[in-house]
């Protein structure tokens, strides 16, 4: 069987350029049963004019030539063409011809007078270059379209640098091609950011971008890509894969749109903070916020306070008037209270018929105002379902050193209080 490049040789086209009718009458008929088709020339200019019409895939030049000589026509095609395999016979064997020479990436020489044996081998050597070329060519080719087909932006990154990006990634950033992005000269690392705000670090890391990258990967794998072009940029959450590819020192990232996942993430936290039958704050909601507003406080010793609220004798109205009417009078109560608070301040559902607000940078006095003016207005409030109701109220300020449950215990014993001391009414807590 013949070897590949044997055959591929004879596909391919092949100038030879040379002045001496003999040696030209007794090498064509050589060169025309190995090559695909050969096209010939008689001195440097014009092997250049015919270089250029017919873009050969192998030149064979002689040197010494009327006209043009075999080393100005290589320079002018070289100036054009790097890769061309550039064939010269010679009858020179001096030294400064070689150095010269070599400066114009010659592939191959074969010595005059020409062997026609050692001529073919140059070919085949030139033909097997080719052939590995074009191999390469065409995977690279096939791994770029398969890498472009995919719906999900992908990079592939090789020795530390970015080696490609594809269509589905450029399409996000909103560039037309590759060439476009490359000269933009935007770094791809700094459209990404974690989810906390911050650039992916690239200086800090080991392996720069590329090694922080595969650290996201390996253990918070979403990261938010901004588009360039938005000048307000709200980033995309995108969940990264990264897969090494170890003897070939490359890596393939890709990146999936997150964006319904994160959204319904968002959507759950939601509920799961939220009391359904009012829309307010939920308990562990509440505990969040107050462990927040409790540390500041306690940081730079300002004032917090807190107001258990209690419903009256609230089971006696679900008794009366059913558990619906219940529902309403807790949904009324929150509308109620609600438009009487700073936006500052917390309103939540502690539980049952009970409710806290969290008044933040407020003492006690303040607080106690503020709770009796909510204490009238439940009072003076109509509620269709079941009349007039009241509620107690308790009020606690923070102390040095109090924790959540210490604070909650003060106001929850100054409710008590003012359950057993009537009901609708105020107490403030009683300092130890
Ligand atoms: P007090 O004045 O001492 O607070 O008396 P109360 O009846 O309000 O207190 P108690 O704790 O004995 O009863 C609270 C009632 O609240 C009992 C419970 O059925 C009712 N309740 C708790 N959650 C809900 C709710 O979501 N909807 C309705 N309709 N009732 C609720
Ligand atoms: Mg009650
Ligand atoms: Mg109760």
């Amino acid at each position: 069987m013949t070897p590949p490049e044997l055959e591929f040789l004879k596909s391919l086209t092949v100038l030879y350029v040379e002045d001496d009718p003999d040696i030209h009458a007794r090498l064509d008929f050589f060169l025309k049963r190995h090559v695909g088709v050969l096209l010939v020339a008689h001195d440097g200019a014009e092997g250049a004019r015919v270089w250029e019409e017919r873009q050969p895939d192998i030149v064979i030049t002689d040197i010494l030539m009327p006209t043009m000589d075999g080393l100005a026509m290589t320079r002018q095609i070289r100036e054009r063409d790097e890769e061309i395999p550039i064939i010269v016979t010679t009858a020179y064997s001096d030294e400064e011809f070689f150095i010269r020479s070599i400066d114009l990436g010659i592939d191959r020489y074969v010595l005059k007078p020409t062997d026609p044996a050692t001529l073919h081998r140059a070919l085949t050597h030139c033909a097997r270059s080719l052939w590995r070329r074009r191999e390469k060519e065409t995977a690279d080719r096939y791994v770029r379209f398969v890498l472009d087909i995919q719906p999900s932006p992908l990079l592939v990154t090789g020795k530390g640098q970015l080696e490609y990006i594809n269509r589905a990634f450029l399409n996000y950033l909103g560039f037309p091609s590759r060439e476009d992005f490359l000269a933009s000269g935007i770094a791809l690392e700094s459209l990404m950011q974690t989810r906390t705000g911050l650039p992916l670090s690239g200086d800090g890391e080991a392996g720069g971008w590329i090694g922080s990258l595969l650290k996201a990967a390996r253990e918070d794998p979403i990261l938010f890509l901004r588009r360039p072009d938005q000048e307000d940029p709200l980033p995309i959450p995108f969940a990264i894969t990264g897969n090494a590819l170890p003897e070939l020192e490359k890596h393939i990232f890709s990146f999936a749109d997150v964006t319904h996942l994160e959204k319904e993430k968002q959507e759950l936290e939601e509920k799961a903070f939220t009391d359904a039958l009012t829309g307010i704050c939920n308990r562990a909601r509440l505990q969040v916020i107050l462990n927040t507003e409790l540390r500041r406080a306690h940081r730079h010793d300002l004032p917090l306070s807190v107001v258990m609220c209690d419903i009256d004798h609230f089971k006696k109205i679900n008794d009366v008037y059913g558990h619906q009417a219940g529902d309403d009078v807790l949904r009324q109560m929150v509308g109620i209270m609600r438009v009487n608070l700073r936006a500052e301040d917390l309103l939540a559902r502690w539980g049952g018929e009970e409710f806290m607000v969290v008044s933040p940078q407020s003492d006690l006095e303040s607080t106690r105002l503020l709770a009796e003016k909510l204490r009238a207005l439940v009072e003076k409030s109509h509620f269709p379902a079941v009349g007039q109701i009241t509620c107690s109220f308790g009020v606690a300020e923070r102390e040095p050193g109090d924790t959540i449950r210490i604070l909650t215990e003060r106001a929850d014993k100054a409710l008590y209080a003012a359950k057993t001391g009537g009901r609708n009414r105020v107490e403030l807590q009683t300092r130890a």
